[in-house]
């Protein structure tokens, strides 16, 4: 099976470049084709002599997988769900506000932590996502853009636990923020993770300071060990202690995920908790009202209980936020994604 062209790195491509007996700067004018001018072929790249090109497209695809789906929402959300050659989807979304065009992505194939609230983990966890496979996400969403048109945000909040995929997340995003690559600037990329503490400082020794973004959930650990069972055995003092170690190293703001599940966590007595946890830190909260998942028993908070949990922190020095939920229409929203399509794809005949 021929490999994708956006496994190789710069170093990786120039050898090969190279190899051919052709000169250097062709490997920049691929990249250049691949990032910048959004080629949708290798025929495409019409400044590389048509040897080349078809050199190219013997050897490699560009991207490896196929989109069996592509879903507008009514707020111009766009979804994308890819089939790998093994038959796996991965699903990525593309959200338009005024000033910003962001894109969220997927790591892995399902997801091993087990969230009882989100959808992609109700199957398990089939595999990693490979360096191109990731890449080709961000390429193809950025291909919906118009032409006049540039990513400006990149969220890891698709399916899977980036960190246990860090070494292929950071390789992929070093294209994202190289200046030959997307040229983005590592502010404006976040990473979510669902809280493990050695992958978090591996994370902070990067170099870059990309934003993190913590999924607690809960202010204790008795419940929090419910929701997120990976929690039994990490704790959240541990989680804590490595999100303050992230900002130090880093200088980044972390932020505090918070699903609210009506009746379960988001009563004023979680909102003091929390507030005592975060109180001296320089911490953000993003509150996530539970977006429904079929077949899970999970009840959306009142208007009442959110702006009181709100207003609980705030009043204790803890800037909070709702996430606003977007592409509901196409089951776009946090933790809806995958799932459908799963379950359509792999439910016995
Ligand atoms: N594994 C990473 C990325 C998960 S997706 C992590 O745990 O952070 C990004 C966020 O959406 C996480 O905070 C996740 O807990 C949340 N989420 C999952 N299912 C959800 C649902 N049904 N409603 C609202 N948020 C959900």
């Amino acid at each position: 099976m021929k490999r994708s062209i956006l496994d190789l790195s710069q170093a990786e491509l120039s050898e090969w470049v190279a190899a051919l007996g052709e000169r250097s700067f062709r490997a920049t004018q691929i990249r250049g084709w691949l990032f910048g001018k959004r080629a949708p072929s290798f025929d495409e790249m019409n400044d590389l002599p048509k040897a080349l090109r078809q050199t190219l497209a013997d050897e490699f695809t560009l991207f490896g997988g196929n989109v069996v789906r592509h879903q507008i929402a009514k707020d111009r959300t766009e979804k994308l769900l890819i089939e790998q050659p093994d038959k796996q989807t991965v699903e990525c979304v593309l959200m338009r506000e005024p000033d910003r065009r962001t894109i969220c992505i997927s790591t892995q194939v399902g997801c091993a932590m087990g969230c009882v609230f989100c959808a992609s983990g109700m199957l398990g966890l089939k595999r990693n996502l490979s360096r191109a496979e990731i890449l080709e996400q961000i390429l193809r969403l950025d291909r919906l853009l118009d032409a006049d048109e540039r990513l400006t945000n990149v969220v890891v909040m698709g399916i899977g636990e980036p960190l246990q995929n860090l070494p292929t997340l950071l390789s992929v995003l070093d294209e994202v923020t190289a200046e030959d690559g997307l040229g983005l600037s590592p502010r404006r990329i976040t990473i979510s993770t669902v809280g493990l503490p050695a992958k978090i400082e591996e994370l902070a020794r990067s170099g870059k300071p990309y934003n993190l973004a913590v999924s607690l959930h809960a202010p204790n650990d008795e419940l929090r060990t419910r929701l997120v069972p990976i929690n039994e055995n990490i704790g959240i003092d541990a989680v804590l202690a490595a999100a303050d170690s992230y900002f130090e190293i880093t200088g980044r703001r972390v932020t505090y995920e918070y699903v609210l599940l009506g009746g379960l966590n988001d009563g004023p007595e979680h909102a003091s908790q929390l507030a005592a946890l975060l109180r001296h830190r320089n911490a953000h909260v993003n509150l996530i009202p539970i977006n429904g998942v079929e077949t899970l028993p999970f009840a959306e908070p009142t208007a009442p209980r959110v702006d009181e949990f709100i207003h609980i922190l705030e009043s204790s020095g803890t800037a909070a936020t709702v996430r606003k939920r977007k592409g509901a229409d196409i089951d776009a929203a946090c933790g809806q994604l995958r799932l459908k399509e799963a379950v359509q794809l792999e439910a016995p005949q």
